[in-house]
């Protein structure tokens, strides 16, 4: 079995697929992909549980294009014979393993968040309402895992060897050209061990200011309810939930977040969860551990200025 990344840093979730794949009882191998990737295949090779690190470098592989990507797996696959083929539920696995999955002429299993034998797997369906236990008959198993479901495999102690492979010919048919990436001084929303995230009660884009000083004390990443990025508030890469992104952080603070089903499907497995709601029937505060009616506006700065003193 095995899994990707890319650039000259491991992605947070690499480690939570490499643990997931360990559970499988076989030998894991790492395909790392890229343009120079010496640093990542270093870090890689000292991950507890990586068993060997394939490496394919070539321009075509800058911005880990799906296109590009597919055609190595598939040769890499063909050499090996791997059992099972894996990544993280990232934005970059959801859109790379289905095309593998469909080249392949097999059914992808999505999102898993357990597994139960090499063939069975459960993933969550209805926003997290109900767990569904799939088994797979396919020759090769394709499977996204969610990162928060699986412990991050340990950085150290590992001692994997490397071994390179032929980079697959480019296929042309689409080119990368640039990624602007939201510069933030704050951890990033789904490894954050601390998130604040603010809903519609916020009530503009500016007010979020609020928040981020909260966030600053607590070294926590900023979130968002679907209704906020709706609104304009905020852009919609903080969006938490069924159709953003999914955390599991030590604390969750919602702040004027009613706690739709489909926000809470992507922050329920937090730790500890605080609610800030003016509404003492707001949904949100049967998942919370603790919960504040309060107005939001007068609580978020008394806390900020709690913790600064
Ligand atoms: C297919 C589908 C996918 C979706 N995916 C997502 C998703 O990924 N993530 C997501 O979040 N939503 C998602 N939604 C939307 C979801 O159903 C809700 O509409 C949304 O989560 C509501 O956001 P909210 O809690 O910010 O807004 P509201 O429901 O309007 O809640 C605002 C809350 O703020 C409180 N409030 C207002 N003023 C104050 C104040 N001064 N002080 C304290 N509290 C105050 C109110 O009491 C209220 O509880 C999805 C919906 C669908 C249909």
């Amino acid at each position: 079995s095995y899994r990707l990344h890319n650039n000259d840093k491991l992605t947070p979730i690499t480690l939570n697929a490499i643990t997931a794949a360990s559970k499988l009882g076989g030998e894991v191998s790492c395909l790392v992909a890229g343009t120079d990737c010496a640093k990542v295949v270093e870090q890689i090779s000292k991950v507890q549980g990586v068993k060997k690190v394939l490496v394919a470098q070539h321009d075509s592989y800058k911005g880990s294009l799906p296109e590009e990507l597919t055609p190595l797996i598939l040769a890499t696959q063909k050499q090996f014979s791997f059992t099972h083929i894996c990544a993280g539920a990232s934005a970059f696995g959801k859109n790379l393993l289905p095309r593998v999955a469909a080249k392949l002429d097999v059914a992808p299993v999505s999102d898993i968040i357990e597994i139960k034998s090499p063939d069975t797997f459960v993933r969550t369906i209805y926003a997290g309402n109900a767990l569904s236990t799939v088994k797979c008959n396919e020759s090769v198993k394709v499977f996204t895992v969610r990162g928060t479901s699986f412990e991050a495999a340990s950085t150290e102690g590992g001692n994997a060897t490397s071994e390179n492979v032929a980079p697959s010919s480019p296929t042309g048919i689409s080119e990368w050209l640039e990624q602007s990436l939201t510069k933030s001084d704050r951890p990033e929303l789904t490894s954050a061990k601390v998130v604040v995230s603010g809903g519609r009660g916020l009530k503009s884009g500016e007010n979020f200011k609020l928040l981020y000083d909260l966030a600053d004390k607590l070294n926590a990443a900023v979130g968002a309810s679907r209704a906020a990025v709706d609104a304009g508030f905020v852009p919609n890469d903080m969006q938490v939930g069924q159709t953003g992104k999914i955390v599991a952080p030590e604390l969750y603070i919602a702040v004027g977040i009613s706690g739709a089903i489909q926000h809470l499907a992507g922050m329920k497995d937090s730790k500890t969860i605080v609610a800030i709601n003016k509404d003492p029937e707001a949904p949100i505060f049967q998942v919370a551990d603790y919960g504040l009616v309060a107005d939001l506006f007068k609580a978020v700065p008394e806390m900020t200025e709690a913790l600064s003193k």
